[in-house]
Parts: structure tokens; sequence; C-alpha cells
């Protein structure tokens, strides 16, 4: 009959999911960016900081927090980290 785990787990998803909505947010300055796409071409492209470190999808800007099996990686910016396209984008840009 206890109800307290139930509790704490809801309070750790929401908490979870406050300081990934601040930590997104903070993230949201867009620069330029060298892609390297998976098959080799480099592209300049204007991301948000987020979008070049793997947290939205490159083209929606989509969030990978929730089924990361959605998403595919797309290439990689050296020094920075791999970038991600939501299914939905790269089944179109295939
Ligand atoms: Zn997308």
């Amino acid at each position: 009959m206890s109800v307290e785990p139930e509790r704490i787990r809801a309070l750790d998803r929401a908490t979870k999911q406050l300081l990934w909505d601040r930590m997104i947010s903070s993230k949201q300055t867009v620069s330029s960016y060298v892609v390297m796409l998976d098959g080799g071409s480099l592209e300049t492209m204007e991301l948000t900081a987020a979008q070049a470190e793997g947290f939205e999808c490159l083209t929606c800007k989509t969030q990978c927090s929730t089924g990361t099996e959605a998403f595919v990686p797309v290439g990689r910016i050296p020094s920075v980290g791999s970038v991600f396209q939501c299914v939905a984008c790269a089944g179109g840009a295939r």
C-alpha cells in the first residue's frame, strides 16, 4: 500500500523534465557550424547549440529527449559531437 515510490518517481521525472527544459533553452544561441555529414561531405549550417550537440533534430528541432531510437545520426561536428535527425526528416532526405 505504499504510494511513496510512485510519488518520488513522479517528482524525479518532473525534476528531470525541468532540468532538461532549462538546458535546452540555454542552448538556443544560433551559430555557424561546419557539419561533417555521413557520406563525407562538409556543410556549413546555422544551428542552435542544442542542435549542434545532438539534443534536437537538425532539420525540424524536435527534441531528442524522448524516444531516442526515433533519431538517427546523420553526421558530426568536430570537437562538438554527433548531430541527429528525427526519423521523419531523415526519411524525407533519403
Ligand atoms: Zn526532424
